[in-house]
């Protein structure tokens, strides 16, 4: 018999569907930045920054992808990399230091804004409250979504952003960080996730439970691991599986 007393949730592809808000942020935030820089610089009458859209993303990319090789234990703390890659680009395209400093932290606020408009399923909120009266429960990401501003943060006490503690999912540390702060053990706590590499496996080969989020997806399941096609199919599990001689 199985009997738990903590479950931990990934966020992004679980509890919504992440790529439509990550794509709107990555345009929205950029746009934002060189339009709100045009403006600043026309007020002041300067002349605007060489720094188009198109090729402006590009070297944003790649001058991101230049820190996680060059700084590797940052790799996984993407609002990190992306303040240090919009301020060598702004540096690069003529800002002072300074100017480009408050420039590429503004651009990373406005980054955060668009990132917690995401949309949680619309059961969430309900499965959450319902699993609160039971289980003491956590969110662990490996995205940078703002973790008490984004729209289910009051259902989860604890909260683990697993880029900033320099461990990103599978690394175990975000997982071992999340049970003891719910005081609990692995085999005792159920790990919710959409992916096997990051979620599933990790969480599994600590000895805790997982619920695998896979619309489908036929493999031979390791033990302790369920699939569930959608998060909200999580109750009749826990029931299963608590019932379960
Ligand atoms: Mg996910």
């Amino acid at each position: 018999m199985v009997t738990l007393d903590a479950i931990t949730f990934d966020l992004d592809d679980t509890l919504w569907d992440n790529q439509g808000v990550m794509l709107k942020t990555e345009e929205g935030h950029y746009r934002w930045l060189l339009e709100s820089l045009a403006a600043w610089r026309a007020a002041r009458q300067e002349a605007p920054l060489p720094l188009t859209y198109d090729e402006g993303v590009a070297d944003y990319l790649q001058r991101r992808q230049q820190w996680a090789s060059q700084v590797p234990e940052r790799r996984g703390d993407f609002t990190w990399l992306r303040l240090r890659a919009l301020e060598a680009q702004l540096e690069t395209s003529g800002l002072p230091r300074s100017a480009a400093l408050l420039w590429a932290a503004a651009a990373m606020n406005e980054f955060h804004r668009l990132r917690v408009q995401v949309t949680p399923h619309p059961e969430a909120a309900g499965l959450l409250s319902a699993l609160a009266e039971r289980y003491r429960l956590a969110a662990i990401t490996n995205g940078n979504i703002h973790l008490k501003r984004q729209p289910l943060a009051a259902h989860f006490p604890v909260a683990i952003a697993a880029g900033e503690l320099l461990a990103p999912k599978p690394d175990p540390k975000p997982f071992l960080t999340a049970l003891e702060r719910l005081n609990t053990v692995p085999q005792r706590a159920m790990h919710v996730g959409d992916s096997w590499n990051e979620d599933v496996l990790p969480a599994q080969q600590l000895g805790m439970h997982a619920a695998w989020v896979a619309e489908c997806g036929d493999q031979t399941l390791p033990e302790r691991v369920h699939r569930v096609a959608h998060v909200k199919e999580l109750p009749e599990l826990i029931e299963w599986l608590e019932k379960r001689a």
